[in-house]
Order: C-alpha cells, then structure tokens, then sequence
C-alpha cells in the first residue's frame, strides 16, 4: 500500500492490488486474488519485493475484516446478525485462508531472489527467518492432530465454564464467586474459597484426563514435524530465536534469588497487618487494612476516565497524550462497562486503516486505569510502527509488545495522584499494582518451569506430575498454611488456561516486565530520555530482533540475576517506604 495525503478522518493508506469494493466475507471473490499472487513470478528480487508488498495488502484487508467482526461481536454480544458475520468468517473464510497463506509462504522460499533480498537490510532477513520456521515445520499429518488438541482444550473450557457454585442462598460462576475472596469478612472469604475450591476438585480427575490426553499428541506433533521433544518445537513455532530453554530455567533460579525473598517479606508484612497467625489460601486478595475498594472515577464517568489518562500520559510525554487523543477522535476506544458487552479487555490493530482499537470494561476500579495504561501503551505501539509497508513486519514479538503496554503501567503508576486527591490513596493504589508486579514473577516461574519438566519427561506418571508441581509451588509460592486443603494445592496448575490452550505461553510476560522495570528505573533517572528511547524501539515495529528492541529501548535483553535483583531490590526499597 501507499501512504498518500488524504482527507482528514480517510486512510492515508490505500490500495493497489485489491479492489477498493472487495467483499472480504466472500471466499470465492478472495480465491482469486491468492490464485494469482501463487501463480505471478518472483524471479528477481523487484518482483519478490512487489509480491510481497501485495501479500501483505491482502493478508492486511483480511486480518482487518476479522478484526472489524470480532470487535463488533464483543461490543455487541446480544446481536446475533453480527454473531452470524463473526462466526461465518471465523468457520468460513479464515480456515481456508490458512492453507493458501501456507502456499504463499512456500512460494517464497523457493524464489531464487530470496537471497538477495534478505541482503537487503535486517527487515527482509527476519521475514525470511519468520517465514522458514514455519514453513519447515509444517507438516499435512499435524493437521488433524492440531484439530484434536482443540477439540480437547474446548472440553477443557467447557468443563470449566460449567462449574457453577452454590453460595449463600444465590448460584454463581468462579468469576463471581471471586469477588468474596476480597471481602474483610475472613469466615467470608474462607466459605467463598472453600465452595469454589471443592467445585474445582469435583472435575479433578478429569481434568487431569484432558491434559494425558493433550501430552502424547504434542509428543507427535514435535516428532512429525522433526524435533527432538516438544518443547523445542515450540521454541520455533514462536520463533524464539533469541534465548534457549536454558535461558528460561536461569531465569527461574533468578526469581528464586532475588524475587521469592521479597515476597516472603510482603507476606509477613501482610500478615501482621491482617492480624492473624498463619496466612491461608484466602488470604492473599483482601486488602490488608480491610478498606473498602478504591474508587479513581464513578462507572459512567468515562469521558473523565479517559481525560485523566490522557492526564498521566501528557505527564510522560506530550506527544503520547496527542497519540491517545487520536484514539478518542477516531472513535476507537469502547471502554465502559454495559450489558452486551465481552468480558475482558484487549488492543486490536486493524491493519488496513492502520488504526489501534482498545476494548474494556470499565467499571471504575483502580485495576481499570492500569488496564487502560497498558493498552495504550500496545496503542502507540501500533501507532509509532504503523508505516513499515509488510504487516508481517509490523508488529514486534510478545516479549517485547509488552514491554510497550507494561512500560506505561509502570510508569504510569508515578502518577496515580490524578485519580486520587487524597496522596494516601494514590500510595495505596501505587503499592498494590508495584505488589502485584512481583508477586507475578515466582508464580511465572512456577508455570514455565513446570512445562519444562512435564515436557521433557514423556510418558511420566500422574503422580510424578503432582511432586513436580508442589516441588515447585514449596520452592516459589507464598508459604501458605494449606492443612486441611492439600488437594487444592496439588490441583491448583489446572486453574492456568495457559498450560491447555497455548504451552510455554507465558514466560513471554516475565521477559517484558522486566524491559518494563529497567525502563522505570531509567526513567526516575532521566524521564525524557527514557521515554525518547521507549518511542524509538516501538517505532522499530517487528524490523529488528529482540535484544535490538531492547537495546534501542535503552534497556538489556537478560533474564538472570545481575538484571533481576536490582529491579527486585528497587521495587522492595519502594513498597517498603510506601504505606500500607
Ligand atoms: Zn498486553
């Protein structure tokens, strides 16, 4: 595509291979167009160049049309006309997209002019090495045993979306239900956790039967596909390029070190505050002063909730303010909470109009205004990247998007005051997300570590599984006082819907929160610099490979102790100082 002037609120980027009135919910109008992308030359590098810049024209009005209809559906998840536009594309186009999408992909690696083109600059060689993962570890025969794995992780969610608990007189989801493990009341909160947890132990067994199921399949998949276990098959299925599992265990022993200490300290410190003898399971949510939530703005007051944002965001950098206010103009932010609405709250590139799209569910809690941050921060992500001509390059690897969200919460919780004109209540809601932060650590190094055992251990028994998870949970977790709970513990890994649905998904957010932690600290030192190095790197889009992000960030790519126990040690001085 080309960028071209345009008139205020049009695309400056328009198209030059698909038609302007393309019907994207019609597969037989978009065959044609992969047809002849498949069928056009690419001898010489001017050609492979022009066919990729189409390749991702189409793959651009597509990804756009998908993105359109999953917004719509979950702003309007009552409409059943825009289920039916949503679910038809989801069932209809996308599923044949893949394969032809595949072809193209093969197409490329067999044209002579790759190799001068990848001479070309580190933009086209990381395409290149993208492109040759996948397309090595394709393989027909995986096909249907992918189709497995779904079908088991549905009855996975199936299993635990049904469990609906009796509490009090009244029927509620876990979801719900978790809103009294908050409560001061203690007798409260343990009967709440009691109930959810006893509901979750009913379905123990069979959980447990999803996942032997799930093991030997992904044994397959690996071995099909020509790896050794599958783990390494995963390391390229997410082109971890960049670091080795040994990398991620190093990390784990560095969490161990520097992070699990401190925790133990929140905990005591927790406990004493909480006025009891032992920490228990149910202890871990409720505020530790037994204070009623905090309130930043009233549920309807959305307007101010995004003029407060923009607030801290102008308080970091003028041009992130004007950045987010784009947001607002174009009509790309739904945030408040209503019936009809999706759960949950996400960023959404469309990649034709070049536009970031942020949904939430605003309900006026101080975890709304860290979600806001974070996904503004994926929204200039977009933005600072939005000219690189290939959608394939346009957005960086996870470990590094969320540097760009997890940045502005982090920085963004210098300036909580905005919400709160009582300094007491900024400092409580500074120091919960600045808890929050650390206590994640051990328990990512919880769920990595152990799908790097269950992975490498084929064939192991349920019972070794479960002394591998407490090995884990008795080296990392908060010292908790279980008696009398011990299932709950053993079981507590089924509750990670990352374990089912996306394997080894997860160290991804300890890799960016601690770019997010050096960028913070950088930036209590030199705000300005700090915040010119974060925009160059997001403006970098997905050209360089990781530790080059992170370099042009201003901040290094390792996960072992000499980076972690500075960050740790600064985070602990801060909660220390902070109030209760
Ligand atoms: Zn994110």
């Amino acid at each position: 595509m080309v960028a071209t002037a345009a008139p205020a609120g049009k695309s400056i980027y328009r198209r030059t291979f698909v038609p302007q009135d393309l019907d994207a919910a019609d597969f037989s109008k978009i065959e044609p167009l992969y047809k002849a992308l498949l069928d056009r030359p690419v001898e010489t590098p001017e050609q492979l160049e022009k066919w990729l810049g189409d390749v991702s024209e189409l793959s651009s009005v597509i990804y756009e049309y998908g993105s359109r209809r999953y917004i719509d559906k979950s702003c309007h998840t009552d409409d059943t006309s825009i289920e039916k536009a949503y679910l038809h594309f989801v069932e209809n186009v996308e599923p044949q997209i893949k394969p032809l999408h595949f072809r193209l992909q093969q197409k490329y690696m067999q044209s002579p002019a790759r190799a001068a083109l990848r001479g070309k600059g580190t933009r086209y060689a990381i395409l290149d090495r993208k492109w040759a993962a996948d397309v090595e570890l394709f393989r027909e025969e995986n096909v249907p045993l992918e189709t497995e794995a779904t079908k088991l992780n549905n009855e996975y969610d199936k299993t635990m979306g049904a469990m609906i608990v009796h509490f009090r007189g009244k029927d509620y989801t876990l979801q719900q239900l978790a809103r009294f493990i908050e409560e001061p009341d203690r007798k409260t909160r343990q009967e709440a956790w009691e109930a959810s947890t006893n509901r979750r132990l009913q379905d123990r067994e069979k959980v447990e039967d999803v996942y032997e199921k799930l093991l030997p399949i992904r044994e397959k998949i690996a071995r099909n596909a020509g790896m050794s276990d599958y783990r390494a098959f995963v390391w390229k299925e997410n082109k971890r390029f960049d670091y080795t599992p040994q990398d991620c265990l190093k990390f784990a022993d560095a969490i161990a070190q520097a992070c699990v200490p401190i925790v133990a300290e929140l905990d005591r410190r927790r406990q004493k505050d909480l006025g009891v003898e032992t920490l228990r399971p149910w202890d871990l949510s409720v505020d530790p002063k037994n204070r009623p939530a905090l309130r930043p703005f009233k549920e309807t007051e959305t307007d101010l909730f995004i003029d407060k944002t923009k607030t801290i965001f102008h308080r970091l950098s003028p041009q992130l303010a004007d950045d987010f206010e784009t947001l607002r103009t174009r009509r790309n932010l739904d945030l408040q909470s209503r019936k009809g609405k999706q759960p949950g709250g996400y960023q959404c590139s469309l990649e034709e109009s070049r536009e970031p799209f942020v949904f939430m569910n605003a309900a006026g809690l101080q975890r709304d205004v860290e979600t806001l941050l974070h996904e503004g921060g994926h929204a200039f992500h977009h933005l600072a990247a939005r000219d690189e001509p290939l959608v394939f390059l346009r957005s960086a690897p996870m470990e590094f998007c969320e540097v760009a969200s997890m940045s502005m919460e982090a920085l963004g919780s210098e300036h909580f005051d905005v919400f709160y004109d009582n300094a007491a209540e900024a400092a409580r809601a500074k120091r919960s997300y600045l808890e929050g932060v650390i206590r994640f650590f051990p328990w990512m190094a919880i769920i990595d570590s152990f799908q790097h055992w269950i992975y490498t251990h084929p064939g192991h028994a349920r019972q070794q599984r479960t002394a591998e998870w407490l090995r884990l949970m008795d080296r990392f977790y908060s010292k908790l006082d279980w008696s009398g709970h011990e299932a709950a513990k053993e079981s507590l890994w089924q509750r990670q819907l990352h374990l089912f649905h996306a394997p080894f998904y997860y160290v991804e957010y300890g890799i960016a929160q601690l770019g997010a932690l050096q960028l913070w600290m950088k930036a209590k030192e030199d705000p300005r610099k700090a915040i010119a190095n974060y925009r160059a790197a997001l403006a970098l889009g997905g050209t360089k490979p990781l530790p080059e992000l992170f370099s042009a960030a201003g901040i290094a790519f390792d996960f072992s102790e000499k980076t972690l126990r500075p960050l740790m040690n600064a985070l602990g001085e801060e909660l220390a100082r902070l109030p209760s």
